[in-house]
């Protein structure tokens, strides 16, 4: 495939208009190399408090201006400027009275609500990809990981290619899977552009709220594996590693009473548990009276475990994935 050094366009994408007429917009950069190569579609920031994502397109940005391209790359650093200029995960329900979470209406609506329509305009610029990533970023107990459609092949080589260990799977039997319809995940930005036809992940990178720079540099490392895999820039993508395979991204410990949780200490992020283990002690913190021995609910890898130690029911305290491979 032939590269030529990459033309750089940027332009600011009207997003939405606010209740006082002020308009919302985001900055949208393109890298234009050599016509005929593959289309890729890069976001970050769907969620406010994520913060690696736009710090992993801003070092990428540097080195696509330097580099020479086949194709085009479009990059979108602060996909919800909302949710990010109010520090928060989801936009203010002032603003959006029906969608509170962005990646949950994709692939957005012209004349529907705020996110709805930021999410339509974005969606312009996704149709047409050859392959999508969306940067997220998770608590700060969180085993790093991608996530991709459940049998979508072409979406795990790019989450493989992407170069963290633990691969997610997402399934979708949306029939048998209530929490699935309920929580509208198939209106996430990746599945529904898994959909229609375009291989999508999601990289899950450490640490909301702060720029953590081994993980951005795991993050920008990832995103340019990808871009070599499928053709848009030259070389060969760093080594693959040994990859563990989970399921069940919904999979959560619930907190059914308010109170202290205290992990347990001999538990950490990445152990192998089975159900039953124990996983720390729930007490009012006022009388100690324990309250819930929370326990992990299948056999799998505990891919998170809260820190933040005051909970409140219908909370979760854990994540375990069910290991497939
Ligand atoms: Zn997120």
């Amino acid at each position: 495939m032939e590269r030529t050094p990459a033309k750089y366009r940027t332009s600011k994408l009207r997003l939405a208009r606010l209740p006082s007429g002020r308009e919302i917009t985001t900055q949208v950069h393109e890298y234009v190399g050599e016509s005929g190569g593959p289309k890729v579609y890069l976001q970050a920031a769907q969620h406010g408090i994520e913060l690696n994502g736009p710090a992993v397109l801003r070092r990428l940005h540097h080195r696509l201006l330097e580099t020479e391209l086949a194709g085009t790359v479009v990059s979108v650093p602060v996909a919800n400027p909302i949710a990010f200029d109010h520090r928060s995960y989801m936009a203010p329900s002032e603003l959006d009275a029906v969608n509170s979470n962005m990646n949950r209406v994709w692939p957005g609506n012209d004349s529907g609500t705020l996110q709805e329509q930021m999410a339509a305009r974005l969606w312009e610029y996704v149709e047409g990809a050859d392959a999508l990533i969306d940067l997220h970023t998770g608590m700060p107990d969180m085993l790093e990981h991608v996530i991709y459609m459940e049998g979508n092949e072409t979406s795990r080589e790019l989450a493989e290619t992407f170069g963290i260990e633990l691969l997610m799977e997402e399934a979708i039997d949306e029939d048998d899977d209530s929490e699935w319809t309920e929580q509208e995940f198939h209106a996430k930005l990746r599945n529904t552009a898994t959909r229609a036809g375009i291989p999508a992940i999601t990289p899950e990178l450490s640490n909301s709220r702060r720029i953590q720079h081994d993980a951005v540099e795991r993050g920008v490392e990832g995103v340019v594996n990808v871009l070599t895999h499928i053709g848009v820039l030259d070389g060969t993508p760093t080594p693959p590693v040994e990859h563990t395979v989970a399921r069940n991204h919904i999979g959560r410990v619930p907190v059914h009473h308010s109170g202290l949780f205290e992990p347990d200490p001999d538990v950490e992020v990445g152990d192998h548990v089975t159900a039953g283990d124990h996983l720390g002690v729930i007490y009012n913190p006022a009388t100690f009276e324990v309250l819930q021995e929370p326990t992990a609910d299948r056999d799998g890898i505990l891919y998170s475990l809260r820190r933040e130690s005051t909970c409140v029911a219908g909370e979760s305290i854990a994540s375990v994935a069910i290991r497939t491979e």
